[in-house]
C-alpha cells in the first residue's frame, strides 16, 4: 500500500481511550531499540513520524496510527528496557494484556526481532503469549542491513527453530535503511484486514 494520509488518531492508556471507528487493526510489538519506529515511519511512508527512540522505554502510550480511513497501526511502547522500574513493568503488562486480548477489531501482531541476535527470552516469551491467545503473527526480523544476504537463510532458520514458530506464522527479513521485506509487510497486513 503506498500512503499518502495517516494521522496519529490518540495515545491511550487504556480500553477507554481506544478509537471507536471499527477499522480492522495491527499491532507492532517488540524489544526497545528494535526499530519498532523505524518500521512504521518506513510503512506510513514518513522520515520521523513515529519517533525513534531517543529514550527507549519512555513511550508507555499505545499509539493508534490511523492509515487512509482504512485501518490502524497500533505502536506498542517497546519491553525489556532496563531502567524501567518494577511497577512501570506491570503497568505496561497489564495494558498490553488488556490491549491484546480484548480488541475485537485485532486482526493480527507484528513482532519485532533483531535479526542480528538469537531473540531473547522476553521476546520468546512476546511469541509463546501472542500464540496462547491464537493472534496471527508476523514476525520481523530487523536491521538484516547489518547482515550479509549470504547469512539471510541462516538467520531465517535459525528464528523458526528458536523462536518455536508455527506453520501458520510468517517470517520476513527487513531492513529500514534499504526497505528491503516492506511490501512483503505490507501485504500480510493487507491481507489480514482485508483492505
Ligand atoms: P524502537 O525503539 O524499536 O522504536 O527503535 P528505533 O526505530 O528507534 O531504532 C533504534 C535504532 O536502530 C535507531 O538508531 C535506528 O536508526 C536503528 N535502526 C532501526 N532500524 C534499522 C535498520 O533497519 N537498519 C539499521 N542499520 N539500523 C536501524
Amino acid at each position: 500500500m503506498k500512503v499518502h494520509n495517516v494521522s496519529l488518531k490518540i495515545s491511550a492508556v487504556g480500553a477507554a481511550q481506544y478509537p471507536l471507528e471499527g477499522y480492522p487493526e495491527i499491532a507492532l510489538v517488540g524489544r526497545s531499540n528494535v526499530g519498532k519506529s523505524s518500521l512504521v515511519n518506513t510503512l506510513i511512508n514518513r522520515r520521523s513520524y513515529a519517533r525513534t527512540s531517543s529514550q527507549p522505554g519512555k513511550t508507555q502510550t499505545l499509539n493508534f496510527y490511523e492509515v487512509e480511513s482504512q485501518l490502524f497501526l497500533v505502536d506498542v511502547p517497546g519491553y525489556g528496557y532496563a531502567k524501567v522500574s518494577k511497577k512501570d513493568r506491570q503497568k505496561w503488562g497489564r495494558m498490553i494484556e488488556e490491549y491484546l486480548t480484548q480488541r475485537q477489531t485485532l486482526r493480527g501482531v507484528i513482532i519485532l526481532l533483531d535479526g542480528r541476535h538469537a531473540p531473547m527470552q522476553l521476546d520468546l516469551q512476546m511469541i509463546d503469549f501472542l500464540h496462547y491467545y491464537k493472534l496471527p503473527l508476523l514476525i520481523v526480523a530487523t536491521k538484516v542491513d547489518k547482515v550479509p544476504r549470504s547469512k539471510w537463510n541462516k538467520i531465517e532458520k535459525e528464528i523458526k527453530q528458536n523462536a518455536d514458530l508455527q506453520p501458520q506464522d510468517q517470517l520476513v527479513l527487513f531492513s529500514a535503511t534499504t526497505k528491503a521485506g516492506a511490501p512483503v509487510v505490507w501485504d500480510w497486513i493487507e491481507k489480514k484486514t482485508k483492505i
